[in-house]
């Protein structure tokens, strides 16, 4: 049985904290209560955790709330465990439910916000692992059809933050259920990115566990970046740009300081980060829409932002990082 609200404001339902309204509102606990909604508005608007839109104006039809939950271990053996999770279950939430099962493979992406459901649409990561390393298939039911289809790792067509429902199945498909396979002992751990080696060596831990990693990445995350609940945010709103080998030995002529990591033998990945706040963005205000100080790839809203002030920002964001750099930043966040 669903309960349809009208003109829900949506303010508590994305971390940006934007005050838009839904027309209609629905939190769904089941496939069955997706189907009753389909009834009423064949395209509705599918939200989790909302954590990566930024809303630019209210929402017409129906926006339904995800709320399916449900973990299971569907097979095991000794090498690893094929784990079930149902799409409104939160992020992070499995995360710790994984480390403590000892289960491996997630510990680097704790603390991100959101829902298991998202998780595959810009195939999530962070410090060096992404869901696709781990990811097995997904079910998801048309707003088509009403049917339940299956979604390889193949058909996903995953990408850096990306993948084929963020292209031509986006706005097509509702996740149900994300299918992992997480390493049991002993665990490969992945120690090599931004501060984590670091940071368990000022902790003196010469022997880190899954769990060890979990806490350093929470630890670090939560020195860097803004909580929502305090500072509304969608995290990096834009993309770190991917350049040609050529066009970047063009930019460390200019800049020889210009940091970078090589992603293969054509190309060479620069941080956004960089980038903008080389543009001198960092720490700056426009209206109540900012660049976070001490991470300017993250734009906040100071006080009560209107979706429209924060795109503004990302706006003269983007076109002075092209006047500098010749560099297109493109938006990872779904602009609504
Ligand atoms: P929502 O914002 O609710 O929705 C995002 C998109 O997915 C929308 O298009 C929506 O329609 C669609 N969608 C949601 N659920 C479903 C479903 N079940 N079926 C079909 N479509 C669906 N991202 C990273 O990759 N790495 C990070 O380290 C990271 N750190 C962050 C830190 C902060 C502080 C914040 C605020 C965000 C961060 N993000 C990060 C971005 C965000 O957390 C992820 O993109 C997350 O997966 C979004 O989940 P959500 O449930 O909030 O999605
Ligand atoms: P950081 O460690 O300060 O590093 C800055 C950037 O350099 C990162 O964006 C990362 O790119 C890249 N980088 C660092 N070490 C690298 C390596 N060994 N190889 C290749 N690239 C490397 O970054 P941060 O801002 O604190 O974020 C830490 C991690 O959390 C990153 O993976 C970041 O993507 C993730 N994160 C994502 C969001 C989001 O909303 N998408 C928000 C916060 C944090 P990548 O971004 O490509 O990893």
């Amino acid at each position: 049985m669903i309960t349809i609200q009208h003109n829900q404001s949506l303010q508590s339902f994305n971390t940006f904290g934007i005050d838009e309204q839904a027309e209609r509102f629905v939190t769904v606990h089941s496939i069955r209560d997706i189907q009753q909604v389909l009834l009423q508005d064949p395209s509705p608007t599918v939200i989790g955790g909302g954590s990566n839109f930024l809303l630019t104006q209210p929402l017409s039809g129906i926006t339904i709330k995800n709320e399916i939950k449900g973990i299971t271990i569907v097979e095991e053996n000794e090498n690893d465990s094929l784990v079930a999770v149902q799409s409104g279950e939160n992020w992070h939430e499995f995360v710790t439910w994984a480390v403590n099962h000892e289960l491996g493979g997630i510990e680097n992406m704790a603390l991100i916000p959101g829902t298991v459901g998202a998780a595959p649409i810009q195939n999530i990561g962070a410090y060096g692992r992404e869901l696709k390393d781990v990811f097995v298939q997904l079910e998801a039911l048309s707003l088509q059809t009403g049917k339940i289809e299956t979604f390889s790792k193949a058909d996903c067509e995953f990408g850096y933050r990306d993948s084929i429902f963020k292209r031509h199945a986006k706005g097509k498909y509702f996740i149900t259920t994300v299918y992992l396979r997480l390493q049991s002992k002993p665990h490969r751990l992945y120690l090599d990115y931004g501060a984590i080696q670091q940071e368990l060596t000022n902790n003196h831990i010469t022997q880190p566990t899954i769990k060890d990693v979990y806490q350093t990445v929470i630890r670090i995350r939560e020195s860097k970046l803004p909580s929502p609940h305090i500072l509304g945010n969608a995290g990096s709103f834009f993309k770190n740009p991917v350049i040609s080998t050529e066009a970047f030995h063009l930019l460390q002529s200019q800049y020889p300081q210009i940091p970078h990591y090589t992603v293969n033998n054509m190309a060479i990945k620069i941080p956004a980060a960089w980038l903008i706040d080389q543009c001198g963005w960092k720490g700056k205000q426009i209206g109540q829409a900012g660049c976070y100080q001490n991470q300017p790839l993250v734009l906040v809203n100071h006080g009560n932002a209107k979706g429209s002030e924060i795109l503004h920002l990302a706006k003269a964001i983007q076109a002075s990082v092209v006047e500098k750099f010749a560099i297109a930043l493109e938006m990872e966040v779904n602009i609504w």
